[in-house]
């Protein structure tokens, strides 16, 4: 994000700060209300990744797990209500509780066939998990080899120069055989796309592994399974592939720290944060009409870059 749009990481980290509380200023209330709007993708993605760590923490607890059937028909209904509560804009008395849509904020021409075929990805998604050789994987693993599934976890990550908090979040980690620990992940997103920072990003949830759970690299084994097409693919990481990710993570958190104004304090001041001169980036961000005002439409489609292809919102 920060390479993005400064502006952008600093309404997310820093402007929308205590807009949560009664006693948010007006701005800060904005802005939090805006940074919890998901697209109709990433909300797809989030109902398919909620529907499935219902069913792995029944897995993990020895439960029985509901029929597929069932888990699609409770998450299209939970749809459904998401979709009426947020073209109530019910989300701005709870923004973190309550789906807000973007394209329901911006007021977006979305035909009702487009809000349908995002609910037939969701249920394509699900049935195609349930269907997937690494579910019945899954549901082979005895519930005292698990070791985490899909919660944010922080750990102290050396980088040389200084030691930082970083976070990972692992859909499935449990123990195999011969001493190894299995990752995987899925992904509402296309597995073979190109996806920006795969690589920083297995290479860290690498560094988490063998920090937390003491397994050397080469009995690490990381999956990534697309629930789009079904694809399952092995991801390899090397210790080059690990360096690379310390230097890239060094490098962004000095990047943040150059924007502070008193870095110690963790002190930033908004207008040390440039916009991003790519309008059509701003046709996609959720803060364009508090950061561009309401004629950010009509600028953006005047503009040179918007010849470009248009952004691909982001799938988890
Ligand atoms: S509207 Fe544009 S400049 Fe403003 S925060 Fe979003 S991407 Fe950045």
């Amino acid at each position: 994000m920060l390479r993005e749009c400064a502006r952008k990481y600093y309404y997310t980290h820093y402007g929308m700060w205590g807009g949560w509380s009664v006693t948010a200023t007006p701005r800060a209330r904005e802005l939090y209300v805006l940074k919890n709007l998901k697209t109709r993708q990433m909300w797809a993605g989030t109902v398919v990744h909620e529907a499935i760590g219902r069913s792995i923490a029944h897995l993990r607890n020895g439960r029985s797990v509901l029929p597929p059937d069932e888990v699609v028909e409770i998450t299209l209904a939970r749809m459904r209500a998401d979709w009426i509560a947020s073209k109530r804009r019910q989300n701005r008395a709870d923004p973190k509780r309550r789906v807000g849509l973007f394209e329901h904020e911006f007021a977006l021409p979305v035909s009702p066939a487009e809000w349908r075929a995002t609910a037939a990805i969701v249920d394509g998604c699900l049935r195609g998990f349930y269907a997937s050789p690494l579910y019945r994987r899954l549901r082979a693993v005895p519930p005292a080899m698990w070791l985490d599934a899909g919660e944010p976890r922080g750990f102290p990550l050396d980088l040389g120069d200084m030691t930082v908090r970083a976070w990972v979040q692992i859909d499935a980690a449990y123990r195999g055989d011969e001493g190894s620990v299995v990752l995987a992940n899925w992904r509402t997103g296309r597995a073979g796309a190109e996806r920006k920072d795969e690589q920083l990003q297995t290479a860290t949830q690498a560094l988490y592994a063998m920090a937390t759970w003491q397994v050397p690299l080469d009995r690490l084994r990381i999956i990534d399974l697309s629930l789009i097409d079904g694809d399952e693919r092995r991801l390899a990481v090397s210790g080059a592939d690990l360096e690379a990710a310390r230097a890239s993570i060094l490098g962004s958190v000095r990047d943040m720290q150059a924007l502070l104004a008193d870095s110690a304090q963790n002190v930033a001041r908004e207008d040390d944060f440039p916009k991003t001169a790519d309008l059509e980036r701003c046709l996609a961000c959720s803060f364009r009409r508090l950061c561009r005002g309401r004629g950010i439409a009509g600028r953006a489609a005047a503009s040179p870059a918007n010849s470009r292809p248009a952004p691909v919102a982001p799938i988890r």
